[in-house]
Parts: structure tokens; C-alpha cells; sequence
């Protein structure tokens, strides 16, 4: 399922206006599929209001009334804002009348069963109109299901930005694909149930969701005569004194996930709590600096993740300098991020903030991040030629050839300590796993939030805690083994 922005969703209408399909039959299309898909959500003695606006999500609206007419559902059809204002939306109103159907005048004392807000869509400027909100604040007092066309008026399509007074939907039928603020924050939460309409609109996006079909395709299974050597020899630099357990999680996760040989460089007193947990790993204890001047070169290793129980010191910060020449893959976390530069490396360099994390480095507010987490990963992991996996409802993951996908998996009993520690572990042993990269990526994270999804069907999600992937893991992935 693919991802548009607004000016992608305008450039995508001209090329098909350019291949001859005129917008007049791009909005039937639209009002039809609309009708399709609402419809198992109706029944024909609930009264129906459809508020249209006067550009071209108001035009769906129209030809949606239309079609919900003529099947026989008792519909008013409104312009709260006024008459419609484009030639294509005009043309369709006159169709509509033709027809037999009236425009009704928006009537305070009337009540309704389901509203459908086909007011603004993807070129909707903030904030509200005051003409507006006066409307808005009628149709929430009347409590009846909310259907928003495209996106739910007052939310910013490209941007996680909410007008004070937007409507909230039940459900949300958006066309042609989803729109950025579906994935950010707060607007995700204005969207309601959603479910995308093909219009027959041109082009694809560069950034889609990452589906379980794609985790099935994408699965590597071992061949029978496979060693250990196959899936990596990884270096996992990780724990301290006071977060031995970081060290822990990433180091089981890995194993479960399947890398072949795993080195936990630790401290002492790490290491005695760590062994316990993941007995299968071997330890290193040497400082950042014995690191740079020899064991790199002894061990060959094939991958390394850093960062997790660390804290940002210089001394690390030279090691990750180091270890960005090395050319293996390598993933860095928690402690381990930090702003710097890359190198072009043909080498994947993965970065996992979570969004306390990337507004640091990128030195803008949470909330700035928040609501712009797409356009921000992107333009990261563009300019440093990183994979950056921006962590947190809706986990983006932004390519460095601009291309990005969205996790949907995962729920709010992973906001607990060490699950991030757990998917670091995960990517080690994906990355070393898996030719494709992308695919390696994409269904770690997949796969880590299918975890905790598992964990709450049965369980209740305040109880999940890290150690849990362990024992869940053999279960997730035999699901997805052809
Ligand atoms: P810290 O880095 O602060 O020590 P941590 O490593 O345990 O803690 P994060 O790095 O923030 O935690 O990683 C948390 C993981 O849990 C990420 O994979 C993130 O996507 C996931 N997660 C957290 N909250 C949610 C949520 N509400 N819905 C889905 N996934 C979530
Ligand atoms: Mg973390």
C-alpha cells in the first residue's frame, strides 16, 4: 500500500489529465469506488448526511450521494461552506440535480446516523475557518458515525498537524492511497479505520507500508547443508556497569534471529549477567581504544551493532569512526548516535533512533518530529546515505536511495525499556540473514512488532517486557517459513 503526499497526489491527477483521463471521470471514479467501499458499512434505514466543500474532495462527496441515492439510502446532501467553486465539482452538482436529487440546506434541528465530512482534502489550508467550526461543533454533538473522504477535515495531509476543532472519524476512505498523516502524530488518531479506494490514478510512490505478504516473500529459508560461517560473525559492543541487561536483550535477540557467531565486547560485571541469558555468545572486555588497534583486524568480523547501555563518550565516538571505515554492515544505537558524518560505503550503515533520539541529532523539538517523522527520516537518511529507522508507532524506515516504508506492527506495550535493545539485536543477525537489505530491515522491525502484537492478543500489554521476545520469536518466525 502506497504513501502520497499532496503534491504527489496533484502530479499524479495531471498525468493522468495528460494521458487523457479527464478529472470529470477521475472524480466518477472516485464517488463510485467511495460508494463500493462504504457501503457494507450502511444500512438503508439509517439517515445519512453528506457535507460536501466546495473543491474537489466536495465533488466525491457529490457523486458519492448520488450513487447512495439511486441504491435507495436516505441521504441530504449540504455545502456548509457554500456552492461548489470547480468546473469538474459544478459539472457533477449538475449532474446530481439532473438526476431528480435536491441540495438540502443545513438544518440544525435534524439528526442523523452517519455523516460523511467530504468537506477538505489533501490541499486543505490551516486553520479552520471560523464559518466552519461553528458546523463542526454541531456535527460532533450529534454523535453518529463519522466517514471522513481522503482525509478527516482540519488534519494537514503531509504533516502530523491538527487544527483545534478537527473532526475525528470512525473511519477514514482515502483515495487512490494513504496520506502521510495517517503514519504521524497527533493526526493518526484522527483518522479512524482506514481503508484506501483505487481511483485509477497513474504512478507510484517511492514510499509504501511493509506488509506480512512482503515478510513472506522476502524469507529466506537455510539450506540443508548451511554452516554457521553464513550468517555472520557479529561484533556487538554493548552494556555497562549500570545497563548490563541493554547488553543482554540485543545479544539474545540476535541469537534467536539467527546469527550464526556472536561477540559481546562488555565489562566484567556485564558479562557475569549476560552469559546466564545467552550462554551461545563469546566475550571481549577491552576498552574502545584496544578495540581500534587490534581486534577488529584478528577477529574478522562480518557486522557489528553498537550502542545499546552506552553512554555517548568521546572515546566512543572514535570507535564509531573507526568501526564506519571497517566497510562491514553496521548498526548503531542509543549511545552510539550521534551527529557525524558517513561515508559512501557500499556497506549498509543502519541507524535506530527513537524520536528523543532523532531530536537531538537533528536538534528539533519531539513535537517537530512527531508530526514531520516521514519527510525527516527521508531527508536523513538521503543527505548521509544512512537506513534510518526513526522507532515508535508507525517505525519509519527511510532508505538512502529515497525510497522508505512504514511499520504498522508493534503497540504501545513495547514503550517499555529494552524493547529498542531487542530490535538492535534483531537487525544484527537480519542484516547478515537475508541479501536483501531492505528486506533484512524491514522484517526485523516487522517482525519485532508482530512479537508484541502475539503478546497482547493473549496477554495484557501492560506485562510485556524484553526477555519476552526470546520465547516468542521461535513461534513469529516459523509463521512466516513457507
Ligand atoms: P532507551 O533507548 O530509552 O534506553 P529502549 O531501547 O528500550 O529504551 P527505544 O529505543 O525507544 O527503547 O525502542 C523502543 C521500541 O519499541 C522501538 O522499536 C519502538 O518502535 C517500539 N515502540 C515503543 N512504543 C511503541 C508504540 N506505542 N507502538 C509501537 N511500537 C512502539
Ligand atoms: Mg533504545
Amino acid at each position: 500500500m502506497y504513501i502520497y503526499t499532496s503534491e504527489q497526489i496533484k502530479a499524479a491527477d495531471q498525468l493522468a489529465e495528460k494521458r487523457g483521463m479527464s478529472t470529470f471521470s477521475l472524480m466518477e471514479n472516485a464517488g463510485c469506488g467511495l460508494y463500493h467501499a462504504i457501503c457494507p458499512y450502511l444500512s438503508t434505514n439509517q439517515k445519512l448526511l453528506i457535507a460536501s466543500g466546495k473543491g474537489n474532495n466536495g465533488g466525491d462527496g457529490i457523486v458519492l450521494a448520488r450513487y447512495l441515492k439511486m441504491a435507495g439510502f436516505e441521504v441530504d446532501l449540504i455545502f456548509p461552506l457554500g456552492e461548489p467553486k470547480t468546473g469538474v465539482a459544478k459539472q457533477h452538482l449538475h449532474y446530481y440535480e439532473q438526476c431528480g436529487f435536491p441540495v438540502e440546506e443545513w438544518n440544525p434541528n435534524q439528526t442523523y446516523d452517519v455523516i460523511v465530512d467530504a468537506l477538505l482534502g489533501v490541499g486543505a489550508i490551516l486553520p479552520l475557518q471560523e464559518s466552519l467550526v461553528e458546523w463542526i461543533k454541531w456535527m460532533k454533538s450529534m454523535k453518529a458515525t463519522i466517514i471522513s473522504i481522503d482525509v478527516p477535515t482540519g488534519i494537514s495531509s503531509n504533516s502530523g498537524v491538527v487544527d483545534q476543532n478537527a473532526i475525528k472519524a470512525d473511519y477514514t476512505f482515502s483515495l487512490h492511497g494513504y496520506k502521510p498523516s495517517r503514519f504521524l502524530f497527533p493526526s493518526s488518531h484522527f483518522y479512524g479505520q482506514v481503508e484506501v479506494v483505487d481511483i485509477g490514478l497513474p504512478q507510484k510512490s517511492n514510499w509504501r507500508v511493509w506488509t506480512e505478504k512482503d515478510v513472506q516473500k522476502s524469507w529466506v529459508k537455510r539450506e540443508t547443508n548451511a554452516h554457521k560461517g553464513l550468517f555472520g560473525t557479529g561484533l556487538l559492543i554493548a552494556g555497562s556497569h549500570e545497563m548490563p541487561g541493554s547488553a543482554a536483550l540485543a545479544a539474545s535477540s540476535a541469537m534467536r534471529f539467527g546469527i550464526g557467531k556472536l561477540t559481546v565486547n562488555t565489562t566484567q560485571h556485564a558479562s557475569a549477567i549476560i552469559g546466564p541469558i545467552v550462554p551461545e555468545v563469546t566475550f571481549l572486555y577491552h576498552t574502545y581504544e584496544e578495540l581500534v588497534r587490534s581486534e577488529w583486524k584478528n577477529r574478522r568480523f562480518t557486522c557489528a551493532a553498537i550502542g545499546p547501555g552506552l553512554d555517548p563518550t568521546d572515546d566512543l565516538e572514535k570507535l564509531v569512526t573507526y568501526l564506519l571505515k571497517q566497510n562491514v554492515p553496521l548498526i548503531l544505537d542509543a549511545g552510539a548516535i550521534q551527529s557525524r558524518s558517513y561515508p559512501r560505503g557500499e556497506k549498509p550503515i543502519i541507524l535506530t533512533p527513537h524520536p528523543g533520539e532523532f531530536s537531538r541529532l537533528l536538534q528539533l523539538s519531539t513535537k517537530e518530529i512527531q508530526e514531520n517523522r516521514i519527510e525527516l527520516a527521508s531527508e536523513y537518511a538521503v543527505t548521509h546515505h544512512v537506513i534510518l529507522i526513526l522507532k515508535g508507532e508507525y517505525t519509519v524506515i527511510a532508505f538512502p536511495d529515497g525510497t522508505g516504508y512504514i511499520n504498522t506492527t508493534g503497540n504501545a506495550s513495547l514503550a517499555k525499556g529494552g524493547s529498542g535493545d531487542a530490535l538492535t539485536g534483531m537487525l544484527l543477525a537480519s542484516i547478515e540473514g537475508n541479501d536483501c537489505v531492505k528486506a533484512a530491515v524491514l522484517n526485523a522491525v516487522y517482525i519485532h512488532g508482530v512479537c508484541s502484537d502475539e503478546w497482547v492478543r493473549k496477554y495484557s500489554e501492560h506485562t510485556f517486557v524484553s526477555s519476552d521476545f526470546s520465547s516468542l520469536l521461535p513461534m513469529i518466525c516459523k509463521s512466516f517459513e513457507k
